[in-house]
């Protein structure tokens, strides 16, 4: 069934795997950087997050390296702990036969745990170059070992000014190693990057496709001028605030908007006449939970790297297609479900219809939320339930989770140590090694959560969180001992019990 992967020269242990993972065909990016890459040639690929680049080199490395060596022989960069948890998952998965082992080592979070699973043994480490500088500084990583070598959204690594870091580490990655380096774009810097440390590199570009995720589902509402603000808090509460991103065109907008949501919803907002180490708070906030809406510019939103927003709300829909492209592309990452929603003043749509020209995808109208059809529910991106941690109010109870194969585990780790949902989920994956499919809902605690996990992997789970430390002590970690409740969220919004 996977002949098309063989035929690309990768061997039977990871075929299986991909085929385990549901891949029948290689993406572009694959069927071009595979067989340059297990020849052992620098590679420079542009390709974006979603044309299967981690396939492509991770296969790579799978098949050039062995297992079971005493120091690291793969060693791939990525610029945040995200994308480095992401990739370690998928290397994971896809190294399901082969036997390698891996390790994510990133920045905010434990180094304790991370430099546990180093002495455990990783042939290959995922990490954000501070924390692998870091790590190699401190004695934990040896450098010594790496064959291959990846840099992934290396123009991401250079805006982050990770430069630095990139040089400390090439300089301790043996010379003769074979690099792959990965970018959305050319910049100069990358360039420079790719002439300098890589020999003779094939130049990889694969086309992007339009750009917009699969799984978005993109509408416009015909606003007047003065309407906006209406339409767009109806739409939000009809929505059930959602986590979403909204556009505005000025830095005044966004000041303007954010202080008439306040007291609304937990708001957040940036834009590019706020220092750096603001912007980063607000950011980090966003990401952990604390709010669930960002309004923002675009020139702020550069580089937002935020997998879980469900929506995106274009209001002052944006004269160019590519920045509606690049805007919208933000919510429905990594394969989920969302929503875009463009507010468009009558003399506007046309921009709508370049926007549809442009990217080849349609954009629905929609009706005004409440003022025109009362009774209409819009499509509720995230629709399943919430574990509601006990602390929470009260809210009706719901299914149980054995009902779907998965049990709940209480984690000693919560809001008070600065987790947000998504960040205990995070941490359950990484330190449990469990991939997406096996963790479920959380709910958030002060000083516990709770954490659905497949049946078939909690033991693993536990065994493997109860070995986590934390500020000097273990994580507690148990199977949870009575049913949690459920309501429709846990993000702060309204009690509106479940829907
Ligand atoms: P990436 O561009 O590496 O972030 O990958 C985007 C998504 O595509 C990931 O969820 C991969 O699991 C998935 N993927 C990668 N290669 C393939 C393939 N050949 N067939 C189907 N899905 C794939």
């Amino acid at each position: 069934m996977n002949s098309s992967f063989e035929e690309l020269g990768l061997s039977k242990s990871v075929t299986d795997a991909m085929e385990a993972l549901g891949w029948t065909e290689p993406t572009p990016i694959q069927r071009e950087a595979v067989p340059a890459g297990l020849e052992g040639r620098d590679m420079y690929a542009r390709a974006q997050t979603g044309t299967g680049k981690t396939g492509a080199y991770a296969s790579v490395l799978l098949s050039r390296t062995k297992p079971g060596s005493r120091r690291p022989s793969a060693l791939v960069m990525a610029p945040t702990r995200e994308l480095a948890s992401q990739v370690t998952e998928q290397v994971y998965r896809l190294s399901k036969y082969t036997g390698h082992r891996s390790a994510a080592i990133y920045g905010g979070a434990s180094i304790d745990a991370q430099i546990r699973m180093l002495r455990r043994g990783a042939d290959i480490v995922v990490g954000t170059p501070g924390r692998v500088r870091d790590m190699i500084d401190r004695g934990e990583l040896d450098p010594s070992g790496v064959s291959e070598l990846v840099l992934d959204e290396a123009d991401r690594m250079l805006d982050m000014g990770f430069s630095e870091e990139l040089d400390w580490i090439l300089d301790r990655v043996p010379a003769d190693r074979h690099t792959m380096l990965f970018s959305a774009t050319a910049s100069p810097g990358v360039r420079e990057l790719a002439a300098g440390r890589m020999r003779d590199p094939v130049s990889i570009s694969v086309s992007e496709g339009n750009g917009i995720p699969e799984g978005l589902s993109q509408y416009y509402i015909s606003a007047p001028r003065g309407g906006k603000r209406e339409i767009l808090f109806a739409l939000l509460e009809d929505m059930g605030h959602p986590k979403a991103i909204v556009f505005c065109g000025t830095k005044s907008m966004v000041d303007l908007l954010t202080e008439k949501l306040n007291g609304t919803c937990r708001v957040g907002s940036i834009h590019g006449d706020m220092p750096q180490a603001r912007r980063e708070k607000v950011m980090r906030s966003f990401r952990n939970g604390s709010f669930d809406l960002l309004v923002a510019t675009d020139v702020a939103a550069r580089g937002l790297d935020i997998d879980d927003v469900d929506c995106v709300v274009n209001y002052d829909m944006p004269p160019d297609p590519e920045t509606y492209v690049h805007r919208i592309g933000r919510a429905a990452r990594a394969g989920r479900a969302g929503t875009a929603v463009s507010l468009v003043t009558p003399n506007e749509v046309y921009r709508v219809e370049n926007a549809e020209a442009a990217s080849g995808s349609e954009i629905i109208r929609m009706p005004r939320p409440r003022a025109e059809r009362p009774e209409r529910k819009m499509k509720v991106v995230k629709e399943e339930p919430i574990v509601q941690h006990p602390e929470a109010k009260a809210a009706p109870a719901g299914p149980a989770a054995e009902a779907s194969g998965m049990t709940v585990l209480e984690i000693g780790i919560g809001r008070a140590e600065g987790f947000g949902r998504s960040s205990v989920a995070e941490f359950v994956r990484a330190n449990a090694g469990l991939g997406d499919g096996d963790v479920g809902r959380v709910g958030l605690g002060s000083s516990s959560s709770y954490v659905e996990v497949s049946i078939a992997r909690a033991a693993e789970a536990v065994a493997a969180i109860s070995r986590c430390r934390r500020g000097g002590r273990r994580v507690e970690v148990r199977e949870a001992p009575r049913k949690p409740r459920y309501k429709d969220t846990d993000r702060g919004r309204a009690e509106r019990g479940a829907a």
